[in-house]
């Protein structure tokens, strides 16, 4: 267990909360079918699958596993690949990037900092002003309107 610094958006600064650690078994039984296969068992949605590609409202993206602020709806871009990208995440505490050779490419996988979801994966081909595309699994997302934080 033990606890974590992570930013929070709605009172725009970093609180120390515990880590989320559940079994496998644990996160079949809260989440879908969908959302577990993602977020627990590190499964890609089909691209253009997810609403969210075309959500551009302001707002915050969050963990849909433990409800962290992921990224803000202000550094979603069209990537045109049919899964949300974003240019930066919303603090560099919220997530975690680790190489992941799977699949035989070598890629970095992002993951939640609090419950460890998979999210999806950063590549260096985004836009200014960071030049990076963080390719996220909508299903393992939640958006939030700002009125609404
Ligand atoms: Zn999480």
């Amino acid at each position: 267990m033990g606890t974590i610094q992570i930013y929070d958006a709605k009172r725009n600064g970093v609180l120390t909360l515990d880590r989320i650690e559940k079994s496998d078994a644990e996160w079949k039984r809260l989440l879908t079918e969908q959302q577990y296969q993602i977020t627990t068992r590190k499964g890609t949605e089909a691209p253009g699958s997810c609403p969210f590609d075309e959500v551009h409202k302001p707002g915050v993206f969050r963990c849909v596993r433990c409800h962290t602020d992921l990224f803000r709806s202000s550094t979603k871009f069209e990537s045109g690949t049919g899964w949300p990208s974003f240019y930066e995440p919303i603090s560099p505490l919220n997530v975690i990037e680790q190489p992941d050779a799977s699949l035989g490419m070598v890629r970095t996988e992002v993951l939640c900092a609090r419950c460890g979801s998979h999210l999806g994966h950063v590549f260096d081909d985004g836009p200014p002003p960071t030049g990076k595309r963080y390719c996220m699994n909508g299903f393992a997302l939640e958006f939030v309107r700002e009125a609404k934080l």
